[in-house]
């Protein structure tokens, strides 16, 4: 049975010709994943869609339609859709001159809620499972395209099928994609294992100053890193993942330069812990196990806050 809340939403987009789709700055694959795989699926029924990253979407262009990612909307719009963005405010710019979102559909358990319709649910391991649940009774249906959008999402926040969240359930979800065609090991080549050479140079810089202090483990990634070798991007090239790697870690934390005196930090943990609220406690927010924030302030004095706060988290925790 339909629930009255997909109801409305399926009457919303039904009522709907020009749809703008958006997501989360620095967006990772399910952010791409979902705008894309949610925005063909509309086209395919015929409306009229602009899909915006404020970053682009130059990582994700094994993902089909990635060319049609825009930075910025443009025109007049009568539905406005957030994806795997969890406060209004991490879209960047684009919302404070289009206004509020008509729907929000996210995993993230610090989601806001800001939505006129939310579609917020933070057991699911991505935004795009949640698409692949719900898009068939908003009236809207997959091809192989719109499928390797989805389970590109699933691969990406599950790490390939790697975190604790991972059950039956999204297994047979990423099958029945695989069988609408979606190419697995094309996805997780692509997203997981090939690496740009700038990209793995600049872990190095990341890697030589890697820190370890009982149980917590950091480092940071600097704009003169990124300079020297040319790496493009203010993100981690996924650094973080090799950090919450390391076995004695039961926290990783790693601390990414931005321009404009703004600090970019992850934080990874164990199952069993949660870091989301010390992530939103600074301003951002995630899961349990991933959890980020944009913080003001030089490298240095955001890394000494952080990491003051964190290990009184990790101390709480251990008590
Ligand atoms: P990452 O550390 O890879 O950027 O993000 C880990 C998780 O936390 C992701 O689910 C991401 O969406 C969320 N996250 C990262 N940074 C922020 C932030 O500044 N604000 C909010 N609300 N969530 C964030
Ligand atoms: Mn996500």
């Amino acid at each position: 049975m339909i629930k009255e809340n997909d109801q409305k939403i399926a009457e919303r987009i039904k009522d709907s010709n020009s749809i703008l789709i958006i997501s989360h700055v620095r967006p990772d694959a399910d952010a791409a994943g979902s705008v894309l795989g949610l925005g063909l699926a509309l086209e395919n029924a015929g409306k009229k869609v602009q899909m915006v990253l404020e970053d682009g979407a130059e990582k994700f262009i094994y993902l089909p339609g990635s060319e049609r990612i825009t930075q910025k909307p443009a025109g007049e719009v009568d539905m406005i859709i957030v994806v795997d963005c969890s406060d209004p405010d991490r879209v960047g710019g684009a919302l404070a001159e289009y206004g509020g979102p008509s729907l929000v559909v996210d995993h993230h358990k610090t989601n806001l809620n800001f939505g006129e319709y939310n579609v917020v649910e933070s057991d699911q391991v991505a935004t795009a499972a949640i698409l692949f649940d719900h898009m068939p009774t908003w009236g809207l249906s997959f091809d192989a395209d719109v499928a390797s959008c989805l389970l590109s999402g699933i691969v990406g926040d599950t790490i390939g099928f790697r975190t604790p969240n991972v059950n039956s359930d999204v297994m047979r979800k990423a099958g029945a994609l695989m069988d609408l065609g979606a190419d697995l090991a094309h996805i997780y080549r692509e997203e997981l294992v090939m690496k740009s050479f700038k990209a793995i140079r600049y872990w190095g810089a990341g890697l030589n100053r890697m820190e370890h202090d009982d149980g917590l483990v950091w480092t940071s990634l600097r704009l003169a890193d990124r300079k020297e070798i040319g790496y493009p991007g203010n993100d981690d090239a996924d650094l973080v993942n090799v950090l919450s790697s390391v076995k004695e870690a039961k926290i990783a934390l790693i601390f990414v330069e931005q321009p404009h005196n703004m600090v970019k930090v992850s934080w990874r943990t164990r199952p069993g812990m949660d870091v989301s609220g010390i992530a939103f406690e600074f301003g951002g927010g995630g899961h349990a196990a991933a959890a980020g924030a944009d913080i003001e302030g030089t490298l240095e004095d955001v890394m000494e806050d952080v990491i003051i706060e964190t290990r009184k988290l990790l101390d709480k925790i251990r008590k």
